[in-house]
């Protein structure tokens, strides 16, 4: 690795708040029930791990970089034999993405949708009709100040 790749690695470490990905041995477990993999040749959890043990920040910690194709399913989480807890590595990455101002414009678009209205689509006339078939009931209008204050919160 090159020194600037030593110099990153150490970076994310300690902003990822730990190394315990470095225990990762490349088996692929993580990859095998990961959904976004399998809608992405590009996306892999065993890649994101990989990257961030050689520190690859400029890579990773883009708009455009593949950590926000993961779902936050937590599959991974579940899967790896060394609990590594992937998924909390790349939640970590984004957080580092977001105080960069490194976030997808999509991301940013549905934060205003749910800061404006509290849910990241509106009922539709063809909704509620549907729901009343189904026999659903009501729906409540969302916390909009609650959400508010959790979305400036963090
Ligand atoms: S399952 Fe765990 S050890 Fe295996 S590649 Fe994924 S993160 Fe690494
Ligand atoms: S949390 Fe992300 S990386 Fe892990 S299995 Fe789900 S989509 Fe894949």
């Amino acid at each position: 690795m090159t020194e600037k790749g030593l110099e990153s690695a150490e970076k994310i470490r300690k902003l990822v708040g730990g190394s315990s990905y470095s225990y990762c041995y490349q088996c692929g477990a993580c990859v095998g029930d990961c959904p976004a993999a399998r809608h992405s040749a590009e996306f892999s959890p065993r890649k994101i791990i990989m990257m961030t043990m050689l520190g690859l920040e400029d890579e990773l910690l883009t708009p455009d970089s593949i950590i926000w194709d993961c779902t936050n399913c937590y599959n991974c989480y579940e899967r790896c034999p060394q609990d590594i807890h992937p998924i909390e590595v790349i939640i970590a990455l984004k957080n580092l993405a977001t105080r960069r101002g490194a976030v997808p414009d999509s991301y940013q678009r549905m934060t205003k949708v749910i800061h404006e209205q509290a849910a990241s689509t509106s009922m539709t006339p063809t909704m509620e009709r549907r729901r009343k078939e189904l026999d659903l009931p009501d729906l409540y209008p969302p916390p909009l100040h609650e959400i508010r204050r959790l979305l400036e919160e963090v």
